[in-house]
């Protein structure tokens, strides 16, 4: 199955995205991850990758479709998790011409709705462990011993460069200028299915599993 998790930045994807994987035994495919692999490892794109990241813009169709096709190569026998790609109507048809040339296509793209206010302070509190990703938040999720990962125990904790009022404004109108017109696509296709993104984190992976089990 390969499933597409759409939403604004902080709707909870790499969330989702990490929990199907848990139970689905997917493999999630986050371009922003990758991307920022690339700037750690230093390598020219990274470099330039992340001026554009660090201003909340959106990387080049090309860049990112290459880093996909890469990946789309090793193929998964349950299947892709998309979370955070595509993010653009070239990169939609371009998954599609990927997918299909290794006789796949998209089976589902779960739209993660919540409203700009509560993106704000989900983003604004945001922290992962260094060591192994997983996501906290200061107010709404900490980690149960302060300064202590819960999942591996590691003590190094990471805050996005792009997780910060300003770069916010401008991922948002990337999102509402370029990513939106996907939910029309998509629809148009029959795969879209909307969940609400707001409620516990129990409580939209028991939508999108409801969803899920449908199909
Ligand atoms: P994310 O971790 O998905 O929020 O992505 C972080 C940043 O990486 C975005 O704000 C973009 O600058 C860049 N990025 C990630 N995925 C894409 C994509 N599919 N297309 C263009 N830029 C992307």
């Amino acid at each position: 199955m390969n499933l597409i998790l759409l939403g604004p930045p902080g709707a909870g994807k790499g969330t989702q995205a990490k929990i199907l994987v848990e139970s689905r035994g997917l493999a999630q495919l986050s371009t922003g991850d990758m991307l920022r692999e690339a700037k750690t490892s230093g390598t020219e794109m990274g470099h330039r990758a992340a001026e554009v990241m660090n201003r909340g813009q959106l990387v080049s169709d090309e860049i990112v479709v290459g880093l996909i096709e890469e990946k789309l190569e090793a193929p998964h026998g349950a299947g892709f998790i998309f979370d955070g790609f595509p993010r653009t109507l070239a990169q939609a048809d371009a998954l599609g011409a990927l997918l299909d040339r290794h006789g796949q296509e998209v089976d589902a793209v779960i739209e993660m709705r919540v409203d700009d206010a509560a993106l704000v302070s989900r983003i604004s509190g945001r922290f992962t462990c260094a060591t192994c990703g997983a996501v906290y938040h200061d107010e709404t999720k900490p980690t149960a011993k302060p300064g202590v990962c819960d999942v591996c125990g590691g003590t190094e904790f990471i805050r996005r460069a792009d997780d910060n009022a300003d770069a916010l404004k401008q991922r948002l109108l990337e999102y509402y200028k370029k990513t939106s017109p996907l939910v029309g696509y998509y629809h148009a296709k029959g795969l879209l299915h909307g969940v609400d993104g707001l409620g516990e984190i129990g409580a939209v992976s028991a939508e999108i599993a409801k969803v899920l089990d449908k199909l």
